[in-house]
């Protein structure tokens, strides 16, 4: 993921001439962000677990403060008893009870982008050897403004829409994919960035499309791009962003009911060649296995099958999804060599 490393430049251009007047952009901003992104990936999969049950936690408590008793009810049912294949050492398959898909659910979230993946990844192979394109990963910021969560994300995507439409972007970028980031400062302004996973016919100068974004924002020219060397990689990093939002354990009331607003906004979606490719793209049994389809892999297995990982058998352990962090941690700190659980 290393290639993906955003926090490094992020070139703030020299203020000259009619742009002397605008305030400079914070480049110490992203970079922040991007490291606290980061971090999360250093996580163990057992903090992550008991992350996602205390954000669990707090969305309902703020549900019922909204009366959304409802929505509250199905977010602690969620992934409440699970079914657990497991041999001892490996964690093979997680089967819940139930799912609530709500968006702000970092357990749906979690299965919504590896699904997103399992879609696009065969797509994005095949496109890249066929079209002869190299895939970068692109971040386009905009000024901030007093505006809630949906004019913001509009403001951003329409300039992307007028971006597309300029004779330099088609002249370098054949399509891709787009997924919105949403924070939000201390002062209650929303950060709305576009993730862009860009497929480049060649290279250009960095400052040009600067100036192009600076054309169609009108006062915006804070972008990223770095090329991607994994392209698996590069997928899982943007659809990160379509399964929560990084600030999401310090949602209040007010930010929830707004969410619950945003019912229809589309989060994910593909542009340019790439997308008219995605519609007829099928995947051959060799783009699959190119990609390696865990989660297809993972479906099939039952009781009694062997361990991917170590081919031992696997046993169904039935948890409650509280006990989960504590499975993992069990996980983590068995010996390789040693076979052995107390969970049986
Ligand atoms: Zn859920
Ligand atoms: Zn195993």
């Amino acid at each position: 993921m290393k290639q993906l490393t955003l926090s490094t430049v992020l070139t703030n251009r020299v203020s000259n001439g009619a742009q002397s007047e605008r305030k400079p952009a914070a480049p110490a901003y992203l970079d922040k962000r991007v490291t606290k992104s980061q971090r999360e990936n250093q996580r163990t999969r057992s903090q992550r677990a008991r992350e996602r049950l205390r954000t669990k936690e707090h969305l309902a408590h703020l549900a019922v403060g909204l009366g959304e008793v409802e929505l509250a009810h199905k977010i602690e049912r969620c992934h409440s008893r699970l079914s657990v294949l497991t041999c001892g050492r490996h964690i093979a398959r997680i089967i819940p009870n139930f799912t609530c898909e709500f968006r702000l659910c970092p357990d749906c979230g979690r299965r919504r982008s590896r699904k997103l993946q399992n879609k696009y990844l065969p797509a994005m192979s095949a496109f890249m050897l066929h079209r002869k394109v190299t895939p970068v990963h692109l971040v386009l910021t905009q000024t901030h403004k007093k505006e809630n969560r949906k004019q913001s994300a509009e403001r951003i995507k329409d300039a992307f829409t007028r971006l597309q439409r300029r004779g330099f972007w088609k002249q370098y970028f054949k399509g891709g994919t787009w997924s919105l980031e949403f924070t939000k400062d201390r002062n209650g302004l929303h950060h709305t960035h576009l993730h862009i996973i860009g497929f480049r016919r060649r290279f250009f100068d960095i400052e040009l499309l600067r100036s192009e974004w600076l054309a169609v924002t009108g006062d915006s020219h804070v972008l990223n791009l770095k090329p991607i060397v994994d392209i698996a990689a590069g997928l899982r990093e943007v659809v990160k962003y379509v399964s929560k939002p990084l600030d999401i354990r310090r949602f209040g009331a007010d930010d929830l009911k707004e969410f619950l607003g945003l019912k229809n906004m589309r989060m994910f979606g593909t542009f340019g060649e790439f997308r008219d490719f995605c519609k007829d793209f099928e995947p051959s049994d060799n783009d699959a296995a190119a990609v390696g389809d865990l989660e297809s892999l993972a479906r099939d297995l039952v009781e009694g099958c062997a361990c991917p990982q170590c081919n031992q058998p696997l046993f169904d352990l039935r948890m409650s999804g509280k006990e989960l962090p504590q499975f993992y941690e069990q996980v983590e700190s068995s010996p390789p060599d040693k076979v052995g659980t107390s969970w049986n």
